[in-house]
């Protein structure tokens, strides 16, 4: 850092203040996460400076005895991990490993069922304003209206109709656990292949604590950088037997260099998830989540399905007459980080929305546990209720930084 503000002080600052910002508040947002000071160290390492094209023992360019080391660690941890045949550690992001899976088993046209956008999915599951909705015929499938639980039968029902080549499972906003074998078998029934998109909860499944894709999905994908805690980044998963044909789709086909600086990175988070610790962490993550949602719904606010199985929860707001946007905003005046987040059968714009999404992984890495939760919904109701109040909130937010310096960002 001290070079950084030396050589370019106006660059320095805003990382100054980041890092007062992410020391001083409270992070709520569902899919950030803090990584080690190893996992940084890796990431602004020399490594940045390499060109290495292809893959390890296969290069395009000299020089790549040692950055194959990184990458071949990277991917035996991944696959000790998961307890799978395959893995491909280059996609830059969660939205690239997704698109390699679908260049590799889809041409354009071809029809996929994914999760809608406003009940849980995400951008790259088929939404008209992203390349998956812009190359592919969409079908959607969502939750049920009354129970906020993901509707099987009509899963099944529209792959029946629509005879899908891809059936895509997994979210970005969905607090439930996913029943992957039913997913499966449905893709079975009409002959489609299926993603599983595991983004949210790969530390979950690391650990055990959601079942796993693998031996059900033919693809799994998921990003680095949530509660899997590494770098941001993403990464596909499948059986030795697809290894040629996604490796050629990641590169040459959507990327060029791969970035091995973070590929480094993912080897270090990931030998950090294959430590007993990791799973301790995870177990905390679950805990708090549900403490979390537990004192939310005791002070009357509804939560979409009622409450939580993994790290999300989702508040539906709509009772309460406040919309998404303003909640976001009195939560970041209280000094608490989240995002406004559209609730299933939503009724306003996506700028607008009806919901807030609320996370566990980050604040569990300080070292929250379940008494700490109960001040923070405590003080997220206090802001609610507070929406257009601007002294209560400043006075919730002088409160939240003194507590929130309590737990050290870089303890570890
Ligand atoms: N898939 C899911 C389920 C996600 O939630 C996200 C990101 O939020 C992504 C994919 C995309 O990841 P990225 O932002 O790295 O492209």
């Amino acid at each position: 850092m001290d070079e950084l503000l030396i050589q370019d002080p106006e660059v320095g600052r805003a990382v100054t203040l980041e890092i007062e910002r992410q020391t001083g508040k409270l992070e709520l947002i569902a899919s950030e996460n803090f990584v080690s000071a190893a996992v940084r160290q890796a990431q602004g390492s020399v490594l940045t400076h390499k060109y290495a094209e292809g893959y390890p023992g296969k290069r395009y360019y000299g020089g790549c005895e040692f950055v194959d080391i990184a990458e071949n660690l990277a991917i035996d941890r991944a696959k000790a991990i998961f307890g799978c045949g395959y893995a491909n550690v280059q996609p830059h992001s969660g939205s690239q490993a997704n698109m390699g899976v679908y260049f590799a088993c889809l041409k354009p046209g071809d029809t996929i069922l994914g999760m809608n956008l406003s009940h849980g999915g995400h951008l790259t599951h088929g939404s008209p304003v992203n390349f998956s909705g812009r190359l592919y015929n969409v079908v959607f499938y969502g939750v049920k209206k009354e129970t906020g639980y993901i509707d099987y039968d009509e899963v099944a029902a529209l792959a029946r109709e629509h005879k899908p080549a891809l059936i895509v499972a997994g979210a970005s906003a969905y607090p439930r656990t996913i029943d992957f074998a039913r997913f499966r078998a449905i893709a079975d029934e009409v002959g489609a292949k299926l993603m599983v998109d595991m983004a949210h909860i790969a530390g979950l499944v690391a650990t055990g604590l959601h079942p796993t894709p693998i031996g059900q999905a033919h693809f799994t994908t998921t990003t680095t950088h949530k509660t899997l805690r590494g770098p941001r980044g993403g990464m596909i998963l499948s059986d030795e037997d697809n290894a040629k044909t996604l490796n050629s789709q990641i590169f040459p086909g959507i990327q060029g260099g791969p970035l091995m600086h973070v590929i480094a990175a993912k080897a270090v988070a990931f030998g950090e998830a294959l430590r007993p610790t990791f799973a301790d962490y995870q177990k905390q993550v679950v805990k708090n989540a549900v403490t979390l949602a537990g004192c939310l719904t005791a002070a009357g606010y509804d939560l979409v399905s009622g409450g939580t199985d993994n790290h999300l929860m989702l508040m539906d707001l709509t009772s309460k007459d406040i919309t998404g946007k303003d909640a976001e905003h009195a939560l970041d005046k209280a000094g608490m980080t989240a995002n406004k987040n559209t609730v299933p059968f939503e009724t306003r714009s996506p700028f607008v929305t009806s919901g807030v999404r609320l996370g566990t992984p980050a604040l569990t890495t300080r070292g929250m546990k379940e008494a700490e939760m109960e001040k923070v919904a405590a003080w997220i109701v206090d802001a609610l209720a507070n929406v257009n109040n601007e002294t209560r909130l400043a006075a919730i937010s002088r409160e939240v930084e003194v507590f929130a310096r309590q737990f050290p960002l870089f303890a570890w």
